[in-house]
């Protein structure tokens, strides 16, 4: 059995069985099985029993959100904003299977034509921080496109996923289309990468095991999608609107309590405003209400695990430059109080490391340049901000910059029609918007001759 712990409290929440060797290959056995079926449903079919998919979970959202923010530790009005997305991926998705369109290429001597194929059963591999938003990004694009899915919840936060799977079937959706095995990623997860009869693996986590998921799947030729790890730069120029971007940069780092693979976790300030941005921040950062996920009005909870927490407190240890600490409970709960380090090197360990916790460090900069320079120079590429009121220096920094998703004026970088990925060792391949279907579907060529 798994015990699945409660973060705010540390209390045990839910037993769930745990799902090793056995179960995996049982689950991948359903979905293979499902596939000739779930693929020959008509396009227009599929489409209405992926709205119906999103129908249910509506209907279930509040009891969703409530479960996900006890699991997860997360603000109660952010599951609540999750949930919302989850069925807002399902819908967008039920367009995709009447619009999954192929080409005509000219040809000599007869017709060239392409589909767009399923690849199977997919196997999909997601983390604990958001655990069934991002199990949504995977399962609805891989079954609009026809195939079927084995989804593997991380441990600590299985209990939205199972009920997925209930949900789905209680839908109407047909048994072994969508199973869920809460198993150990080393066990349950491993054997998804390992199995003959999974097509592809898509993986949400840290980069070192979307590293041994690349290494895994190339003995199999398996395809693969990794959203990994970021670091991601919020470059504010002196030009900016200076109060807007220090009033926005704290939920940006500290929101999920820094668990976020988006999270802007380097703000890089032009020095000649680093004083003003500072005196800003520190009302803001302290503004902060960090508190019980349930109650309406907390911003950041705790941390999702005791290992969590301890693998954060050391980027804080006795020399930190801590400028800015906001507040956090003192009672049982992984509470770590959001931290701003100022001024940090982008040669130090919390300018390089995905800390993925609430901690953000203060980079000075001289000028433009010198920030595209900074802000590039990280192995990671995943999102980031660009504060200016110059809209020409805006697009030349946006362009400049090594990574996938970025916000200018703002830091919001996800949604569900638009693309969302890394580039460098944030990842492979592209999740949501019409781009997410690329990543679930083979392109088959098929010539036709006509002489
Ligand atoms: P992991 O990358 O270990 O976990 C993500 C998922 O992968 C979980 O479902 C996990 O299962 C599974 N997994 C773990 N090991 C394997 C394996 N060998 N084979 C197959 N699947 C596996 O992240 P952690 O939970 O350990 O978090 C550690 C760090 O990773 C964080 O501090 C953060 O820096 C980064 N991270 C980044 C995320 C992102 O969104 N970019 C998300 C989560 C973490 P299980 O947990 O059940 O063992």
């Amino acid at each position: 059995m798994i015990s699945v712990l409660e973060p705010a409290t540390e209390q045990v929440l839910a037993e769930v069985p745990q799902a090793g060797v056995e179960e995996t290959d049982a689950a991948v056995a359903r979905a293979l099985a499902a596939f000739p079926a779930w693929r020959a449903v008509a396009p227009g079919e599929r489409a209405a029993q992926l709205r119906s998919l999103a129908d249910a979970l509506e209907e279930r959202r509040e009891e969703l959100a409530t479960l996900e923010a006890r699991n997860a530790g997360k603000p109660i009005a952010d599951a609540r904003g999750e949930m919302a997305m989850v069925v807002d991926t399902f819908r967008y998705y039920a367009g995709a299977p009447e619009r999954l369109l192929g080409e005509t290429i000219p040809v000599p001597g007869g017709v060239d034509m392409t589909f767009r194929e399923p690849l199977g059963v997919v196997g999909l591999i997601v983390p604990w921080n958001f655990p069934l938003t991002i199990a949504s990004w995977k399962v609805a694009p891989a079954l609009a496109a026809g195939n079927t899915v084995v989804l593997k919840p991380a441990e600590l936060t299985p209990l939205t996923a199972l009920e997925l799977e209930r949900i789905a079937l209680a839908a109407g959706l047909a048994e072994g289309v969508v199973n869920v095995v809460a198993g150990p990623g080393r066990v349950a997860g491993q054997r998804l990468i390992e199995h003959p009869d999974v097509a592809k693996i898509a993986f949400t986590g840290s980069t070192e095991v979307g590293r041994g998921i690349a290494q895994g799947a190339a003995g199999t030729i398996k395809r693969v999608t990794l959203e990994l790890g970021g670091k991601s730069a919020n470059v504010v120029f002196a030009d900016a609107d200076l109060e807007r971007a220090a009033a926005a940069a704290p939920l940006a780092v500290f929101g999920n309590a820094g668990q976020d693979c988006c999270a802007r976790s380097r703000i890089l300030v032009e020095r000649s405003a680093l004083d003003r941005f500072m005196a800003a921040l520190e009302v803001a950062v302290e503004g902060l209400r960090v508190g019980d996920p349930l109650d309406e009005s907390t911003q950041m909870g705790p941390l999702i695990s005791a290992g969590q927490r301890e693998s954060v407190a050391a980027y804080v240890d006795g020399d930190a430059p801590v400028a800015i600490r906001g507040s956090a409970p003192e009672r049982p709960g992984f509470w770590f109080p959001p931290t701003v380090l100022c001024p940090v090197s982008n040669d130090d360990r919390a300018a390089r490391e995905e800390i993925f916790g609430p901690v953000a460090s203060v980079i000075p900069f001289v000028d433009e340049a010198d920030a595209v320079r900074l802000a590039n120079d990280t192995i990671y590429g995943l999102s980031g901000s660009i504060w200016t009121r110059d809209g020409a220096k805006a697009l030349r920094v946006a362009r400049a910059l090594e990574t996938g998703v970025l916000s200018v004026n703002s830091n919001t970088s996800v949604r569900v029609g638009t693309p969302f990925g890394g580039f460098k060792q944030s990842g492979v391949g592209r999740e949501l918007g019409p781009h997410a279907l690329d990543a679930y579907t083979e392109v088959k060529n098929v010539f036709y001759a006509t002489e």
